[in-house]
């Protein structure tokens, strides 16, 4: 067989080229989003099994659209990684979750966490924790009451430059919790020498929870969480069963659009305002 190299130049893809010619259109537009002030963070609440109270917020990015629709994460992160926009859009996204938390202080809300989605090129900065360090300190918000979220493929992906930047962050106070966990594979061992506070069992597995196969997942997340002493939330619950099922297991948080969906911040306002307080 012909090695890889020898195929690189010679096939002309229309496909391929108009992909990249999409992915430059996106960034272009998305910068300009960004510098335009465009873009705004939404927040999910997640809640406790046990009575429902709220206790957390994940920001979740959105993009708005001049035609009143929305483009979603899933289509401008992986956009927003590849040009490196990434690290000034968490950033921000950083410094959005630390106004929140003195907003919701103002509420009357003092005991909330919000969790935050960390991308690899942000790890990948070696002044990372000191940026995270200078916004806490420049809010003045408790380190307790941000998380951040890393991806278990950003943790394969450069294990050990990962593990020496979460020893970093955590001496700074921020709880780490690993998201979608169980959708990659390899993690086992690292799991053991990565400082977390909290795993997030991916929405597939909570979805799959009415299949035999998908509540033993499940249930082995949360048991391994338990053995670790890690706390385990459970992402996507939509249905009460599901609900049910989660904390038969065990796992003693929750996020899913059976509490709420994520919402712009004074929806989130309005509904904290209802809610019995924790
Ligand atoms: P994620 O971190 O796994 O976030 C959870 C996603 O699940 C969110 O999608 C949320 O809206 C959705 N979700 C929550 N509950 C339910 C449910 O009950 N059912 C269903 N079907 N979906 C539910 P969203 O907001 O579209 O975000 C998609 C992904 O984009 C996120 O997945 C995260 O990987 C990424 N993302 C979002 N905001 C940021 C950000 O600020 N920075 C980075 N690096 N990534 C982000
Ligand atoms: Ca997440
Ligand atoms: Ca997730
Ligand atoms: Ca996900």
């Amino acid at each position: 067989a012909k090695k890889q190299s020898d195929h690189r130049f010679v096939y002309y893809d229309p496909n391929m080229e108009r992909a990249t010619e999409q992915r430059i259109e996106m960034t272009h537009a998305l910068r300009k989003a960004y510098a335009d002030e465009a873009l705004c963070v939404w927040y999910q609440p997640q809640i406790d099994l046990a009575n429902r109270e709220v206790i957390g917020l994940e920001a979740l990015l959105r993009w708005p659209q001049a035609d009143g629709s929305m483009i979603g994460p899933d289509v401008f992160i992986p956009v927003a990684e590849y040009s490196g926009l990434i690290i000034e859009l968490g950033e921000w996204v950083l410094n959005q979750a630390c106004l929140m938390l003195k907003r919701l202080e103002h509420a009357g809300h003092r005991n909330l966490r919000i969790a935050v989605n960390v991308s690899m090129p942000q790890f990948r900065q070696t002044e990372f924790p000191a940026q995270v360090a200078r916004h806490l300190k420049y809010h003045g918000v408790n380190p307790q009451q941000i998380e951040l979220e890393i991806t278990e493929s950003v943790i394969m992906d450069e294990p050990d430059t990962v593990v020496n930047v979460l020893r970093k962050l955590k001496t700074l106070g921020v709880q780490i919790a690993l998201d979608d966990f169980g959708t990659g594979f390899s993690s086992l061992n690292y799991l053991r020498q990565l400082p977390l506070d909290r795993i997030k069992v991916d929405r597939s597995f909570v979805q799959a929870l009415d299949r035999p196969s998908g509540a033993i997942i499940a249930e082995t997340i949360v048991r391994l969480g338990q053995r670790l002493k890690l706390h385990t939330i459970a992402e996507g619950i939509e249905t009460e069963r599901q609900e049910l099922l989660m904390r038969a297991m065990n796992c003693a948080e929750a996020q899913g659009f059976l509490y709420a969906k994520p919402l712009p911040a004074d929806e989130l306002m309005a509904f904290l305002a209802k809610c019995p307080k924790p």
